[in-house]
């Protein structure tokens, strides 16, 4: 790495990314394109020498760009957003310019320091109480995803109930989730150990608009603790995958404290939501929780990846997690009382500068910024709801509570169309188009479409337009059936 090739090639990056940014919307959201069709347009070894960075580029341009879905396009409204921004860039260029490793105080002491701080801003804008801070006895760390979050405080409830029950208790262990909990919950589980019989999936329905009931998780736990099981989890979650559903926090950890079970809140993707005051009564009950995790690379422009995890008791998370081998005593830890090693608190060793980039973020647009952006894409998704409200032909299907509008196509007055072939078709439709990008749910055997608000570079402009677009597609699928 040399300071001034560095400097002309990263400008060139960056020129190409404004370039794309610029005309980001000219794409269709979704290539039009089929599998293997790179393969055939790159060779099958690299070259032998080095290449110069415009040429690299040049390829980026005509053979990978019009083979990538761009979740970046304002008109990308399917899964949840995984946002980029300026600053979010801004921090990435940082952190991987830098390049240090702090997977131990030692190993990088102020990238250590400041992930601590920034979790812990976190943890205050969204709302957690005081025991979830390192001032409070708890702490945070940042993740790669909410998947690895859940194995790790699996692995940490796990342990804490072994080690006083003996190893071969594992078989009785039970976790619980509700049928819309998303499926790196089920994924962590096995994981970790969890016999696949053990894993119980608390069905939902419209009565508590797809959340879990105190009832329903405690009449589960009763059954499997009459037959001898041991109750471990509860996962409860803030904004459901499908449907954007809310589990009650507090009544769910009134029932995880009377059992003993460890209680994790997985707030992915409305973990955001919760830094304005509208959204924090969906976190109440949060000081009966063991730990909770929300994705700043959703819908926090953070850009890919960071995950927040906060754990009310980082030695349950250290004593299932820790290793110390002999090649990691060498940097020097002495007088160092009590610094956090992060490598203790996750599954990889390595691990890159995440907090750097969180911290632009941050500062760049301030906890005001922030809310002000959220509520731009609640007040989007809200007028959206009210088009289909208002509009006879689609019916909205569970009531909106964050950024996420879940509606179907009704069949054409007086007509009996299957409602699944007719929403698929619309959904094939719209997306067809290039001009938005949407995605499905099932749920109760109703296929439902699902508008997602959150990409950074999404105006109210693009929102009329997907209005349009429905409506335009709708009519169509009317009109052919
Ligand atoms: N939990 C919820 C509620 C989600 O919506 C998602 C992803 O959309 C996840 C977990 C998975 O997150 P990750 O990909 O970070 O593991």
């Amino acid at each position: 790495l040399d300071a001034s090739t560095f400097a002309a090639e990263s400008r060139a990056v960056v020129d190409f990314l404004e370039v794309y940014y610029r005309d980001i919307e000219s794409y269709p959201v979704r290539p039009d394109t089929e599998p293997g069709r790179l393969r055939t347009l790159l060779p099958n070894v690299p070259p032998e020498d080095g290449e110069p960075v415009d040429v690299i580029l040049e390829d980026v341009r005509r053979h990978i760009v019009p083979g990538l879905t761009h979740w970046q396009n304002p008109n990308f409204f399917a899964y949840f957003p995984m946002n980029a921004s300026t600053a979010g860039f801004a921090g990435q260029m940082l952190s991987t310019g830098l390049n240090v490793v702090p997977f131990m105080w030692a190993a990088s002491p102020a990238a250590t320091e400041l992930e601590g701080v920034v979790v812990d801003w976190m943890a205050r804008l969204v709302g957690l109480p005081e025991r979830f801070l390192f001032s409070g006895g708890g702490g945070g760390v940042l993740h790669g995803s909410t998947c690895e979050a859940v194995v790790c405080t699996l692995a940490a409830a796990r342990d804490r109930v072994l080690s006083s029950l003996g190893h071969e208790a594992i078989l009785r262990l039970v976790v619980y989730a509700s049928d819309q909990s998303h499926c790196t919950f089920q994924k962590g589980a096995r994981i970790v150990g969890i016999p696949p019989a053990n894993l119980r999936v608390i069905p939902t329905s419209a009565a508590s608009a797809y959340g879990l009931t105190a009832d329903s998780v405690r009449n589960a736990v009763k059954a499997d603790v009459a037959s001898g099981l041991v109750p471990l989890y509860l996962c409860a979650t803030v904004g459901t995958t499908g449907l954007g559903a809310v589990d009650p926090v507090r009544d769910l950890g009134e029932v995880a404290r009377r059992y003993g079970m460890w209680l994790h809140v997985d707030a992915a993707y409305a973990g955001s939501a919760l830094i304005c005051p509208e959204f924090k009564d969906y976190i109440d009950g949060a000081e009966l929780a063991d730990s909770v995790s929300m994705n700043p690379h959703k819908w926090f422009l953070t850009n890919m990846n960071c995950c927040c995890l906060w754990v009310v008791s980082p030695g349950l998370l250290t004593s299932a997690l820790s290793s110390n081998p002999e090649y990691l005593n060498n940097v020097g830890r002495e007088g160092a009382a009590e610094v956090v090693d992060y490598k203790d608190w996750q599954i990889a060793l390595s691990r890159p500068f995440r907090a750097m980039k969180l911290w632009v973020v941050l500062r760049r647009y301030g906890a005001g910024g922030m809310r002000a952006y959220i509520r731009r894409h609640v007040d989007m998704a809200k007028w959206f709801e009210r088009m289909l409200d208002a509009d006879e032909r689609f019916e909205v299907v569970v009531p909106r509570r964050f950024s996420l509008v879940t509606f179907r196509l009704r069949p054409r007055h007086g007509g009996h169309d299957d409602m699944e072939a007719l929403n698929r078709k619309l959904l094939m439709a719209i997306n067809a188009s290039g001009r938005a990008f949407m995605t499905h749910f099932v749920v109760d055997n109703k296929f439902v479409i699902r508008m997602a608000v959150g990409a950074a570079m999404t105006e109210m402009r693009h929102v009329q337009d997907a209005w349009e677009l429905v409506q335009d597609k709708a009519k169509e699928v009317h009109a052919t059936r």
